[in-house]
């Protein structure tokens, strides 16, 4: 199966901090942060319908001003989201500007915050100068922050010490028909296929559905009848994004929650194990770290960035590092023994095992 989303990570390892995901079935496209994105080509700009922002320091939203210009002569609405305080920061945006010729564009910005429990937004329109509209709040549960039909994204909020949003979009399971068993049965392809696919993803199992069957009319029979062998359902691509965190007893478990099987973490790493302690100190992981935190998660593949420009030149020893504790090489478990509780159960078993037999 082809995958729907198509991540690329705008700049190189040492620069700011943009992820850009295509979405290959829509024509749209998320990014996630917004550091410098004079690479981002202006056609690719304009594809964009959501942006998610980790966090308001510079090297992850001072894109935001080359975005909105090239955006704004256009017929388009834009989604920010972020943590506490975006609406603030982009009202504080648009007023560094004189707006007294956009009365006839139709350019439209909505800023959603993630709070605790609720989503609070504001409206901003070109046509208005950009005044501030304040709309309704909207409840949401502890980790969701946007659910469209081609995708959905949750958050965590970790501490950087000030909030800062970790990201997962993942896009529905797909929901394969045998074709085996339909030839099997004789049963003809047909819009029956799509009303049984929507009463499952509806939950419906009882919805009736009538079956052409090749030279017998229809039969009839429930969703949940014809998924027993008929349908098989495959996880939805997942995508995580983790940037500018501390290591510690909080953050990890619910970036592992986060991340979870997902196909691609983008985790920061902004030092080296050597430097774990100034890391520490300012609320950064380590390449090691992000490696662990990939190996707990359980994820296929670990892409690290954001490397502190001290290093430059020294990009191996960041993959080589996070590498090997990706695939258990090193253990950080055997160092920091709270970080154990953190992996899969049958990855704890097997340590336990080995250590008992040493
Ligand atoms: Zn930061
Ligand atoms: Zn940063």
């Amino acid at each position: 199966m082809k995958s729907s989303f198509r991540p690329t990570l705008v700049n190189g390892p040492f620069q700011d901090p943009a992820l850009y995901v295509a979405l290959r079935w829509q024509g749209d496209a998320l990014l996630f942060d917004l550091g410098r994105i004079d690479r981002l080509n202006p056609a690719n700009c304009l594809r964009l319908s959501h942006v998610f922002v980790s966090h308001t320091h510079m090297d992850h939203f001072m894109g935001f001003d080359q975005l909105l210009r090239l955006t704004l002569p256009r017929d388009r609405e834009l989604t920010f989201c972020g943590p506490p305080g975006l609406i603030d920061n982009i009202t504080g945006k648009l007023a560094g500007y004189t707006w007294n010729l956009t009365a006839s564009y139709t350019f439209r910005l909505v800023v959603v915050e993630r709070h605790a429990d609720r989503l609070t937004r504001a409206a901003f329109r070109a046509s208005t100068g950009f005044a501030r509209e304040p709309l309704d709040d909207v409840a949401a549960p502890a980790a969701e922050l946007v659910r469209e039909p081609a995708f959905r994204i949750d958050t965590a909020t970790l501490d950087h010490r000030i909030p800062c949003l970790a990201f997962c979009v993942s896009e529905p399971s797909h929901l394969n028909v045998r074709t085996d068993v339909l030839e099997a049965r004789r049963f003809v392809p047909g819009p029956w296929l799509s009303r049984l696919k929507a009463a499952l993803r509806a939950g419906d199992g009882a919805c009736a559905i009538d079956v052409p069957v090749d030279g017998a009319g229809t039969t009839r029979a429930t969703a949940a009848e014809l998924a027993r062998d008929l349908v098989v359902e495959q996880p939805g691509q997942r995508i995580a994004y983790v940037v500018d965190t501390r290591f510690d007893a909080v953050n990890a478990p619910a970036i592992v929650a986060l991340a979870r099987n997902a196909d691609v973490l983008y985790a920061e790493a902004r030092f080296l194990d050597v430097d774990r302690d100034e890391a520490d100190k300012r609320y950064h992981l380590t390449a090691r770290q992000a490696g662990f935190l990939a190996r707990a998660a359980g994820v296929r593949r670990l892409e690290v960035f954001h490397f502190s420009p001290r290093y430059q030149g020294m990009a191996q020893s960041f993959h080589a590092e996070a590498r090997a504790e990706f695939t258990g090489e090193t253990r950080l478990e055997n160092e920091e023994g709270w970080v154990a509780d953190l992996l899969p159960a049958p990855a704890r078993r097997d340590d336990q095992a080995s250590a008992r037999r040493r």
